[in-house]
C-alpha cells in the first residue's frame, strides 16, 4: 500500500458540543501517531479571520458568509445545485461566524462546506504533508446517486476533512424500536418528558447530544480522517476496528467503544509501521 505519511495534523476545534474534549482527541492523536505534529488551532473561520488585515474582514465576512448559504441543502430528494442564498441565509451565516449565534437546523452540502473551507486554507499549507481536520457542530449531508438522496453524516473526507458532532448523534440510524416508541409517544400526545425517558432507556444504544463517550468516539472519526490522508480510504470493513462506517448508532458503539484492541489487524500493523 502506498502511505503518504503527512508531517503535521492540524485539528480546528470548531465544535461546542459540551462533552468534546478536544486535549484528550490530540493526546490520542500523540500516541497513535508520535512521528506526527499535532497541532490544534480554533475554529477555522476563527483562525483564518485572525490572520486576515482588518480592514479586509468585513467584505470577507460577507463573502464567506454567502458562500456557506450556498451550501445549503435544501431538498432531501435533490442533488446539490447553485442557488443564490436568500438575504436572511446569508445574514444567519455572518451572525454564526461572528459567533452570535449557533448552528441549528441547517442541513449543508458536506462536500460543498470542505471546498469553502479549502479556500480559507494558507496556500502554504494545502499540500500533502498537512492534514487538516475540520471539527464542528454543522450539521451536513451528502448526495447518494444510488437511493437519489441526501444523507446526514458524521464525516466528509477530503482537503479538509470536516467532522461533525451534531452528525455524530443525528446522522447513524438509532435503533428501529426506538423510532417505533417515540412515535407511539407522539401519537398518544406524550410530552418531551416522554422522549427524554425513552432516552434514558435506549441509553447505552445511541451517542446523544451532550454524552459523556463523545469524545471517546471522536477520537475514531479523527482517525478515520488521518487514514483518509494516508491512505485514500478512511473506511475499514470489519465492523469492530474504528474505522468502520457506520449507518447505525450500536454500529458506532460497537466499532468505537466496545473493541478494547480498537483497530482491526491489518490498520493495527500500519499504525504500527508509522510508529
Ligand atoms: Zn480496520
Amino acid at each position: 500500500m502506498n502511505i503518504q505519511t503527512p508531517d503535521v495534523i492540524y485539528l480546528y476545534a470548531g465544535s461546542s458540543a459540551k462533552t468534546l474534549n478536544v486535549e484528550e482527541l490530540v493526546d490520542y492523536l500523540r500516541i497513535q501517531l508520535p512521528k506526527f505534529r499535532i497541532s490544534v488551532r480554533p475554529n477555522l473561520t476563527d483562525y483564518y479571520f485572525a490572520q486576515l488585515p482588518s480592514e479586509q474582514t468585513d467584505a470577507e465576512l460577507d463573502k464567506l458568509a454567502f458562500q456557506i448559504a450556498s451550501c445549503r441543502v435544501r431538498n432531501l430528494m435533490e442533488g446539490w445545485t447553485p442557488i443564490e442564498p436568500m438575504y436572511g441565509e446569508i445574514a444567519y451565516e455572518k451572525r454564526r461566524l461572528q459567533g452570535k449565534s449557533k448552528a441549528v437546523g441547517v442541513l449543508y452540502d458536506g462536500f460543498g462546506l470542505s471546498a469553502v473551507s479549502f479556500r480559507l486554507i494558507d496556500n502554504s499549507e494545502k499540500n500533502p504533508n498537512c492534514c487538516h481536520i475540520v471539527l464542528t457542530d454543522q450539521l451536513f449531508g451528502t448526495w447518494d446517486e444510488d437511493d437519489r438522496r441526501y444523507h446526514a453524516r458524521v464525516g466528509v473526507f477530503a482537503q479538509p476533512s470536516i467532522l461533525s458532532t451534531t452528525g455524530l448523534v443525528e446522522a447513524p440510524a438509532k435503533p428501529k424500536d426506538f423510532y417505533i416508541l417515540k412515535q407511539q409517544s407522539q401519537i398518544l400526545g406524550q410530552n418531551d418528558l416522554a422522549v427524554a425517558k425513552l432516552k434514558e432507556e435506549f441509553r447505552g444504544r445511541f451517542i446523544d447530544y451532550d454524552d459523556e463517550r463523545l469524545t471517546e468516539v471522536m477520537k475514531g472519526y479523527v482517525m478515520q480522517a488521518v487514514f483518509y490522508q494516508l491512505t485514500g480510504e478512511p473506511f475499514c470493513p470489519e465492523p469492530t476496528c474504528r474505522l468502520y462506517n457506520a449507518h447505525w448508532q450500536e454500529e458506532v458503539i460497537r466499532a468505537q467503544l466496545e473493541n478494547k484492541a480498537e483497530f482491526c489487524a491489518q490498520h493495527s500493523r500500519i499504525l504500527a509501521d508509522l510508529r
